[in-house]
């Protein structure tokens, strides 16, 4: 079992090194860690999941009813409402914030820090076709990517954190997020002020995933979702006879090589080791099959891990198309935006929440994953210059029903994840303010 012991080793140098204060520096922590490999924690985690667990069937039926309802990107008018009623009737406090999603806030009975917890609430524009009976009343519209259970997993810790909150010892913002697929919500609740008064210390969320079974926790320390840059490319040539293609600039011929030059980018301008994707998604130029296309135009998308390779990536896009350009006597011109900023789980915290969720599910119920993944997620825009931690919550069921892509019209999710999801979150935040005190 070398990966095993790899793996076991890799984690106690992690925390040890991680956390140099307090309890996580005791001896007897040491001890115990090295003896039972199970983490001293501020509350009785044990107690907390059986306290979540109690809350199942209500997060079955809030789920099936958001399910039911599903609303695209920034018209989340009616699950807005069903999120900020059962908040206020739980005492949060609701702060005015975006047109929709819900910004609440949870005073503990004590002061100190303040930890944001995240869960996005938009659907997408896809015909549900799974049959279920709690499946969109809206057609064209349905929780394909499981934000419904998000959003239904972080209400369920926002009851348990009120039952609990005069053992708190700080505040709980609960960022209920618009628009994630869409145009990033994220981005305009941070803008909006969330993250402020009081400051956010540290912020965490997760995404449903049906690859890992219901009860069970995924992990990725560092780079952990791609950051995205989309990118538009004119290509000015100059237009003439087909003929007599000599007499001008064939713009398609010019943006063709500029296509092939900018695959050599990720296989021979970056480590092999580094990982980037560049895709030409669109190419439009021409208007008849006798004359040569004076403009062509490509539009595309830079993925990158990390903000090195970011800022390399969108210099070689731009270096490249416009020195292909010229090398042929045309000339290109390159818009490259700055979209999600990727998602790089901070070692110390991540090593905190990898800790929680040993202590609510044990070691064998946390997959940690060895790689990145290329998609993105609007989840970095609120890891502004704090840290943060961004999860997997298991939803699956070994392949029997749920075994269908998110984005799809027959993505279903195993419902017995919402309990465990609820409790990470609710016990994330309890360990996180009371720690240390
Ligand atoms: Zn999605
Ligand atoms: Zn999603």
């Amino acid at each position: 079992m070398p990966y095993a012991v790899q793996s076991h080793t890799l984690i106690v140098v992690r925390l040890f090194f991680s956390f140099p204060h307090g309890i996580m520096n005791s001896i007897p922590f040491k001890k115990s860690i090295l003896e039972s490999w199970y983490p001293i924690m501020a509350f009785d985690a044990q107690t907390l999941l059986q306290e979540a667990k109690a809350l199942q069937e209500e997060l079955v039926s809030i789920r099936r009813d958001i399910h039911a309802h599903p609303e695209l990107g920034s018209h989340e008018v009616r699950t807005t409402e069903v999120i900020r009623s059962y908040l206020e009737s739980l005492g949060i406090e609701i702060r005015p914030c975006l047109e929709t999603g819900v910004f609440g806030i949870l005073y503990g009975g004590q002061p100190g820090k303040t930890i944001g917890l995240r869960a996005d609430i938009d659907a997408l524009p896809i015909q549900e076709a799974t049959g279920l009976e709690f499946a969109s009343q809206n057609d064209g519209v349905m929780h394909a990517c499981g934000h419904d259970l998000h959003a239904t997993a972080l209400m369920g810790a926002a009851k348990i954190l009120a039952a609990h909150r005069n053992e708190l010892h700080g505040n709980v913002k609960f960022f209920f997020q618009p628009d994630e697929e869409g145009s990033g919500g994220a981005e305009r609740m941070v803008k909006a002020g969330c993250l402020q008064n009081p400051k956010v210390d540290a912020v965490f969320g997760g995404h449903s995933s049906t690859g890992q079974l219901a009860g069970q926790y995924g992990l990725k320390y560092g780079k952990t979702y791609a950051a995205s840059n989309p990118f538009v490319i004119r290509v000015h040539g100059q237009g003439c006879h087909g003929a007599y293609p000599a007499n001008g600039i064939d713009s398609i011929a010019v943006a063709c090589q500029i296509v092939s030059a900018l695959q050599m980018l990720v296989s021979r301008r970056i480590s092999a080791t580094d990982s980037a994707v560049v895709t030409v998604g669109s190419f439009h130029a021409g208007t008849a099959g006798n004359i040569i296309a004076g403009e062509a135009e490509l539009k595309g998308i830079i993925r990158t891990l990390g903000p090195q390779m970011r800022e390399k990536m969108c210099r070689l896009v731009k270096e490249t198309a416009e020195g292909v350009a010229s090398a042929l006597g045309a000339s290109a011109e390159v818009e490259i935006r700055t979209s999600y900023p990727g998602v790089v789980n901070e070692d110390a915290f991540t090593a905190f929440v990898h800790r929680v969720m040993i202590s609510l599910v044990g070691e064998q119920g946390v997959t940690l994953k060895a790689t990145p993944n290329m998609g993105t997620e609007d989840f970095g825009y609120f890891m502004d210059g704090i840290p943060g931690c961004y999860c997997a919550f298991g939803f699956g069921d070994g392949g029997k029903e749920c075994r269908f892509p998110a984005h799809g019209p027959y993505f279903r999710a195993n419902e017995d994840g919402l309990a465990y999801a609820a409790a990470l979150h609710a016990a994330v935040a309890m360990q996180y303010l009371n720690e240390n005190i």
